[in-house]
């Protein structure tokens, strides 16, 4: 009796640890963006459908790569410039790249926000509205083309997310170092998680910023729509100049697939940065005047305070402006192009955290 009491209570307690052992329900039994549902093992392209009101609509395109397991979804978006190409060629690289049968998780990939700015060439801003695609989240639906795009974008994109990598490089007219931003929450844990993630992409110059905006309603940035809704993001920056090297290109397609080894969506180990470089401002120089500019220096130089780094000069040679370093530190970017107009940035530099 006793026997059978004990072997019962053995049994009972194997089958209890069965039960445990049993998967949880999968939360994502699919995933769905704009137009593409995904289920698990699947690779589905489709576009988030921005509808026309005051002014025109637009197809952003997307894919969902459903991996066969449940695990973390990462977004990595780009092209909110759309003449920031090393940074789109890197996300059309990773829908070929990510295999669904292999990956643990899920990766919403929206590798061409701002269809307008790529197919007129038009820097910096949606030509539709004249707005920045990277400036107007959360976005809302009485807006223009961008607000609207950006409110789809938080809905679609940002909340079905646990993680978001924004991508974007030097525009058409700016000549940039590669680097990325590690966002400071103040909430420790998240700030931590978010941490080992720029660490993993691997850059190894990291911007600290610590005064983006708390509030979601006012998060203005894509990565801080991610951020401040609890997701530990980041963003990262490499390409120039309309340029699209492969170096460029595949630090940031090796960037994605490491910070997705760290989050256990891929096997093997995420290859950290050891040593970066850690930025605690990037001061910007602007231009006095309208005119031609001449640089002096390149992306990456180190500078001293006072340096000049460039100069200005009329449409006929006559100086205007000398442009001078307002700290010590490494120029992130430095005009890329003569043409110049009054306000601009001229360059910035990263000043070393100490
Ligand atoms: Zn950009």
């Amino acid at each position: 009796m006793t026997r059978l009491f004990a072997l019962a209570a053995v049994l009972g307690l194997a089958l209890a640890s069965l039960a445990d052992a049993r998967p949880v329900s999968d939360p994502h039994p699919t995933l769905t963006v704009g137009t593409a549902t995904a289920a698990r093992g699947q690779k589905v392209a489709g576009a988030i459908e921005v509808p026309p009101a005051a002014d025109s609509g637009t197809r952003i395109p997307a894919v969902v790569v459903h991996g066969a397991k449940p695990g973390p979804v990462l977004a990595l978006v780009a092209g909110a410039h759309g003449t920031e190409y090393s940074s789109i060629l890197a996300l059309e690289k990773l829908i070929d790249l990510l295999d669904p049968a292999s990956i643990t998780g899920s990766v919403i990939i929206v590798p061409l926000v701002n269809v307008a700015s790529f197919e007129q060439k038009i820097a910096h801003v949606n030509p539709v509205d004249g707005k920045s695609m990277n400036r107007m989240y959360p976005g809302r639906m009485d807006g223009t083309q961008t607000d609207r795009a950006s409110y789809l974008i938080t809905k679609q994109v940002v909340e079905p997310s646990d993680h978001l990598i924004d991508l974007h490089g030097g525009d058409l007219d700016e000549s940039l170092r590669p680097y990325s931003y590690w966002t400071k929450t103040g909430n420790a844990p998240q700030d931590s998680i978010a941490r080992e993630m720029v660490l993993a992409f691997g850059l190894d110059h990291i911007v600290i910023a610590a005064d983006r905006p708390k509030d979601p309603a006012q998060s203005r940035y894509l990565e801080n729509t991610a951020s401040t809704r609890g997701k530990p993001s980041l963003a990262a920056e490499a390409g120039y100049a309309g340029t699209t090297e492969t170096d460029d290109i595949d630090l940031l397609v090796n960037g994605c697939l490491s910070v997705m080894r760290y989050l256990k969506m891929l096997p093997g180990p995420a290859a950290m940065v050891e040593h970066p470089v850690w930025i605690e401002a990037i001061p910007a120089v602007k231009s006095e005047a309208t005119g031609i500019f001449h640089p002096l220096v390149k992306r990456g130089t180190y500078v001293g305070k006072d340096m000049r780094i460039g100069y200005v000069t009329d449409y006929l040679n006559r100086p205007i402006q000398d442009v001078i370093a307002p700290e010590a530190g490494v120029i992130t970017y430095i005009r890329a192009v003569p043409s110049l107009t009054k306000g601009e940035t001229i360059a910035s530099i990263g000043v070393v955290a100490k």
